[in-house]
């Protein structure tokens, strides 16, 4: 004969042990894979993810200039920085600095020539 208390108990029981297995789960083994493979993962990232040439970034015909940029095909020069950018990041220069035509009598960045 089980009576109602007895049975509850039993249940409590189990349900500490799930948790503890739960537990060692999270702690152990897991834990360690789990950052083994954010490791693995920045390391893909960093090798899929083309690093722009720090010797190439504001050289004709090299990187754009432009930090966040750093695209290539970098054909237009900026008469102020004296670096080259990529066409975008020049046209925008340029509808940025409007004053560029008082002191260089022509747009801040213009399109390379040799
Ligand atoms: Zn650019």
């Amino acid at each position: 004969m089980e009576d109602i208390h007895n049975k509850g108990e039993r249940k409590e029981v189990k349900t500490q042990k799930t948790l503890n297995t739960f537990a060692s789960i999270m702690g152990g083994g897991y834990g360690v894979s789990m950052s083994s493979m954010i490791k693995r993962a920045t390391a893909q990232l960093s090798e899929d993810e083309s690093t722009p040439d720090p010797a190439l970034k504001g050289v004709k015909g090299g990187n754009c200039n432009r930090a966040a940029c750093q695209k290539p095909n970098a054909i237009w020069y900026n008469h102020s920085t004296r670096k080259h950018y990529c066409p975008s990041c020049a046209s925008l220069l340029n509808s940025h600095n409007p004053d560029a035509h008082t002191m260089f009598g022509h747009a801040l960045c213009t399109p390379s020539e040799d």
